[in-house]
């Protein structure tokens, strides 16, 4: 059975109860053409203009339980926003409420403990500044921009990843507004099952509102990026696949295809070693020795220093289609492929992305979180971006010509922070959770049976008696 996902419902409240909603939270309640509203409703992706009815700036839990509750009571649509980052754009609905969760920056280290309580509305920049301040840091996102939330909730990898797996493997607790606006607190010994589900499946069981973490102590680390000409890329390409193949859980290279601003197209090397810096240079040397790289930035810095690194070539309003696959394999015809439809895009803009995996991510079970794609070497990702509207068709094109021709190496998983927002359908949410779908259609029939958090990579309740 397939139920239509509406991303937006008319409001037809009584005034006098959206004064009322107004007069009890915190934070400002806006509405189209009020101050702050377009701001608000601004998200990473400048493909997505839509316009809720109703934006509640959330301050703290209670905020949260009332605008749920207001929610459910007067039937519309809800979207949840944590950093506004995710490319789908299910942050933002038409004509619904939006639950804007950024006011929430709440942060306190138990450096003792070695455990952070954070609210969700922190970004991974706000995160590690505060975690840094004790020598600490949990696996968090590449671009400091994005939120900790949305990124948590559908698994979240990273730099430390192969050191310390997931960002939702490090997630000790969280507290969640249900769909009923009742608030619970999950965890290993509470509400286990939901615990299982927050920790990659998304924000389909509530709306978090705060997350606690273990923490690690990191940096300095040996990081930075080693940059190539495009001519070169695929031999580079080639040593960094040999160089990965036997590196410790220490060392993260990621590959990036991209133009730089001047113009030219390069291979990045992005490396983050996070041990003592000289093991992290007799490792390197090789890999330094054979490729010979244009440019070499990798030096000793702080972590919270590597983890804005990139951030410049990330600004907020580009128009954004993402497109993803864990690959099975990365034989030299993938290589080769890549790099020479890469040399083809239609856009400066646009780059393409070997996340490697592996290390810790694979030392946690499948089925142990509901994020199960724990077996695969890289996740590849093409990102299409384009400044000018007029020019979708082109790269979406672009994007999803690569995105077929690398068919062949994919492993048929997909990581679903970066699935597009409805266009994809729902197999490709099945891929995002292969075996474990099944027990999420479950939890969700528990803990949210009219799916009511619908604008997301939804998974649907199953069929009801009766219905
Ligand atoms: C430039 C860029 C770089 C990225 N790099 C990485 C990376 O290195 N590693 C990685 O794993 N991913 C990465 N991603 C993907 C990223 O994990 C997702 O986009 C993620 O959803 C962003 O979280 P957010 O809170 O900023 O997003 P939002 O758009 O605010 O939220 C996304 C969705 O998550 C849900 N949600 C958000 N907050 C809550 C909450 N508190 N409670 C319940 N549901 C909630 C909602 O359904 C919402 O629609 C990147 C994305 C971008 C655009």
């Amino acid at each position: 059975m397939t139920v239509e996902v509406p991303a937006h419902s008319t409001l037809a409240v009584d005034e006098a109860m959206i004064a009322a909603l107004a007069a009890s939270l915190g934070g400002p309640l806006l509405r189209p053409g009020g101050d702050g509203y377009d701001a608000a409703r601004q998200i990473f992706n400048g493909m997505i203009d839509r316009r809720p009815a109703l934006i509640a700036r959330c301050t703290a839990t209670g905020d949260v339980v009332k605008t749920v509750r207001f929610a459910r009571e007067q039937g519309l649509v809800v979207s949840v926003r944590g950093g506004g980052h995710n490319v789908a754009g299910n942050a933002v609905c038409d004509g619904g409420l939006m639950i804007d969760l950024s006011p929430m920056k709440g942060i306190r280290v138990d450096p003792a403990a070695r455990t952070v309580r954070a609210q969700a509305g922190l970004t991974w920049r706000e995160f590690d500044r505060e975690c840094q301040a004790f020598g600490l840091a949990s696996t968090g996102g590449l671009i400091s921009s994005t939120g900790i939330a949305g990124l948590t909730l559908g698994g979240g990898f990273g730099l430390l990843g192969r050191s310390y797996g997931m960002a939702c493997d490090n997630l000790i607790s969280a507290d969640v507004v249900l769909a009923d606006g009742t608030v619970v607190t999950a965890s290993a010994d509470e509400h286990a099952d939901l615990f299982w589900g927050l920790r990659g499946g998304g924000g389909n069981f509530g709306v978090v509102t705060s997350f606690e973490y273990r923490l690690h102590p990191v940096g300095p680390i040996l990081g930075g990026m080693l940059l190539y000409p495009h001519e070169r890329a695929k031999d580079v390409l080639r040593a960094f696949r040999e160089f990965n193949a036997s590196a410790p859980d220490a060392s993260s290279v990621f590959a990036v295809l991209m133009t730089t601003p001047e113009g030219a197209q390069v291979l990045a090397l992005i490396v983050c070693y996070n041990g003592p810096i000289e093991q992290g240079e007799a490792l390197l040397r090789p890999l330094r020795e054979r490729t010979s790289p244009l440019d070499d930035l990798v030096a000793p810095i702080r972590y919270e220093q590597m983890q804005t690194l990139t951030d410049e070539g990330f600004p907020f309003g580009l128009q954004n289609y993402w497109k993803s696959e864990f690959l099975k394999k990365l034989p030299d015809e993938a290589i080769d492929l890549v790099v020479d439809r890469f040399a083809a895009t239609p856009s400066p803009l646009s780059a393409v992305v070997l996340e490697q995996f592996g290390g810790a991510y694979r030392r946690v079970a499948p089925d142990a979180t509901a994020f199960g794609h724990r077996d695969w070497d890289y996740n590849f990702l093409i990102i299409s971006r384009w400044e000018d509207p007029a020019d979708a068709d082109r790269n979406v094109r672009w994007a999803r010509d690569l995105w077929d021709a690398v068919r062949p190496f994919a492993a048929g998983a997909v990581y679903v922070n970066y699935l597009e927002g409805g266009q994809e359908g729902a197999s490709r949410i099945r891929a995002a959770y292969g075996a474990n779908y099944d027990r999420l259609v479950a939890l969700k029939d528990r803990f949210d049976p009219t799916n009511f958090f619908r604008l997301n990579q939804n998974i649907q309740p199953g069929p009801r008696p009766n219905a």
